[in-house]
């Protein structure tokens, strides 16, 4: 066990907990005593997920778990609110995570680094105020980073807010690809670029620019260039380490209860199944779910579709069409949550229809499933972006038009939508057999990744080597 202790703070939203929570556990088992913070609301609704459980006692490593105030009482509805919820992460949480760090130095062991989240706003100066280094934990690919990090070129030419025509490219982000408006993290794509979300991200990124470090949930090899070329511009270290996944058959830390489908899906024929699933965050228009549904139906496939209950928003109930229960229910399953991973490692998973999240991609991507690409929000379009047109690993679902006031502005009919998933989930298709090579491919390049002297596994050795330097220069200060 090294002197190093790192205080990780994640962003309370199940897309920035798994992989937070997945990285601690590797740096514990390299010897980095690791305090994971939480928000107390997100751990509230974790532990009553888990019907009172603690699911992160489970770690078997050093991991303490620390809990911090979001500056919001625990039981408030944060999904309904959100405009409330993010108004107190960018001006609330910052006196709490002070309060937190003198009452953990005073505590011991002394403080080594905070590892935070990219989408904080406030790590810069709690590191300054603390004397110690900030990493910048970045759970998005690198070509996400690249785009909101020269958020300045996007301004200078023009396209911020995008006013102009929008065929028009965008072909000046150093390393990526020309881009269109559409393939923009969507609140780029907004006409209204005043929102409190456009403020947060941009301090963020502010802060993260004062970063010592950042590592990111993605894989160099499947970036390359853009990391590259990041690392040149910014002079901080892109340092990629993942995929960092939920192992299979372990607890995970999921804020709904999960649904066991494993005897359903033993029931059905080999890659037949279609998984569908929204994430945990977006919201989606009670029609597009009514289309979705019907399209669901019309296609004949089997499916089991998470439905999270605030999927249009928590106090809209009654989500699906008169009659759909009735006559879906010897084709499919809907449910609240599930064990994402374990539903995509059943051998019954043909295809994922998904909103393209980041781990949802990483996921699918590590268990060799096709994907069928449905965009709904943030990084999202880039991601689609990425496995639809530079891997090859997805179909697209529906023609994908500007996002408007953080929702998908076109409606995808349910006649496209049950046309679409007929051609995604045939196998024996030239589109099924092309997606299945590529998709081959890109989990070669990952499992690679994170094999002895893979990329993945070589930057975790090089970022705890980094940490224990600041541990090694600290002893020779004091
Ligand atoms: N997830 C899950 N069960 C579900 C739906 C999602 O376990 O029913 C997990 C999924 O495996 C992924 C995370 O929730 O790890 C969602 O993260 P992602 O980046 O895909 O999307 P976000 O929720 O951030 O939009």
């Amino acid at each position: 066990m090294s002197n190093v202790h790192a205080v990780l703070f994640m962003y309370p939203f199940q897309g920035h907990i798994i992989p937070a929570y997945n990285l601690a556990k590797k740096l514990a088992a390299k010897g980095v005593l690791a305090t994971l913070v939480c928000t107390h609301g997100c751990y509230a609704r974790i532990i009553k997920a888990h019907n009172g459980h603690d699911p992160f006692a489970h770690n078997v490593h050093s991991i303490r778990l620390a809990l911090v105030s979001d500056g919001l009482p625990q039981d408030f509805d944060r999904s309904l609110n959100h405009l409330e919820f993010e108004e107190s992460l960018l001006n609330k949480m910052e006196f709490h995570v002070e309060k937190l760090m003198e009452d953990l130095q005073r505590k011991g062991p002394p403080i080594s680094c905070i590892i935070t989240d990219t989408f904080y706003v406030w790590p810069d100066r709690i590191a300054k105020k603390f004397g110690i280094p900030h990493v910048s934990f970045w759970t998005e690919p690198a070509m996400v980073f690249s785009i909101y990090y020269h958020w300045d070129l996007i301004i200078k030419n023009g396209h911020y807010p995008f006013t102009g025509d929008e065929g028009e490219l965008i072909n000046y982000i150093p390393g990526a690809p020309a881009l269109k408006l559409t393939d923009l993290p969507s609140y780029l794509q907004e006409r209204d670029v005043t929102t409190l979300t456009h403020k947060s991200i941009f301090q963020a990124f502010q802060s993260a620019r004062a970063a010592d470090w950042i590592v990111s949930n993605t894989v160099e090899e499947l970036d390359k260039q853009t990391i590259e070329k990041l690392q040149i511009q910014s002079g901080i270290p892109f340092c990629s380490v993942g995929p960092l996944l939920q192992p299979k058959g372990e607890v995970g830390t999921s804020m709904w209860a999960e649904s066991d489908c494993r005897s359903w899906l033993d029931s059905k024929p080999k890659n037949s199944v279609l998984y569908v699933s929204f994430g945990s965050h977006a919201h989606v228009s009670k029609a597009q779910i009514h289309e979705m549904a019907m399209g669901l139906l019309h296609s004949k496939w089997p499916f089991i579709w998470v439905l999270r209950p605030d999927v249009v928003a928590s106090d809209v109930q009654d989500l699906l069409p008169d009659g759909f229960e009735e006559k879906s229910k010897d084709q499919g399953l809907v449910v609240e949550w599930v064990s994402q991973v374990d539903v995509l490692s059943h051998s019954s998973v043909g295809g994922f229809l998904t909103h393209c999240g980041w781990n949802s991609i990483l996921e699918s991507l590590w268990l060799g499933v096709p994907m069928l690409a449905f965009p709904l929000l943030t990084d999202q379009y880039t991601n689609c972006r990425l496995i639809v047109q530079q891997w090859g690993v997805a179909m697209s679902l529906g023609h994908i038009s500007r996002s408007s006031n953080n929702l998908r502005s076109t409606l995808v009919l349910r006649q496209e939508i049950a046309l679409t998933i007929t051609e995604f989930m045939n196998m024996d298709g030239q589109e099924g057999k092309r997606l299945r090579c590529n998709i081959g491919s890109v989990r070669d390049v990952m499992k690679k990744a994170v094999m002895n002297g893979g990329s993945s596994q070589n930057n975790l050795e090089g970022f705890i080597d980094y940490l224990k330097g600041i541990e090694l220069s600290h002893f020779s200060s004091e």
